[in-house]
């Protein structure tokens, strides 16, 4: 009887562990996805092309600022070369 008794209440807690297991891993509908590069903001971007990135040798998106010059958006590095090669 006490043995019985004793299986049952370790199913039990065995079951909880389990869904308590499987609520932390599920994944949160928010906060979860934020860009993680955020952009400058809207009003010191005027335009966004691609060009290649020096820093990264690879074609990447770049702004270009209001105050003149250009940013990768990636690294986040001033572009120089300004996409040419
Ligand atoms: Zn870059």
């Amino acid at each position: 009887m006490t043995v019985q008794i004793a299986v049952g209440i370790c199913c039990l807690m065995a079951s909880v562990a389990g869904v308590i297991a499987i609520a932390r891993m599920w994944p949160h509908p928010s906060g979860q996805h934020r860009a993680p590069h955020p952009l400058l903001r809207p009003a010191e971007a005027l335009d966004q092309f691609e060009a290649h990135c020096p820093a990264e040798d690879r074609p990447t998106l770049h702004i270009r600022l209001r105050l003149g010059g250009e940013l990768c958006t990636e690294c986040r590095n001033p572009d120089q070369a300004g996409g040419e090669r």
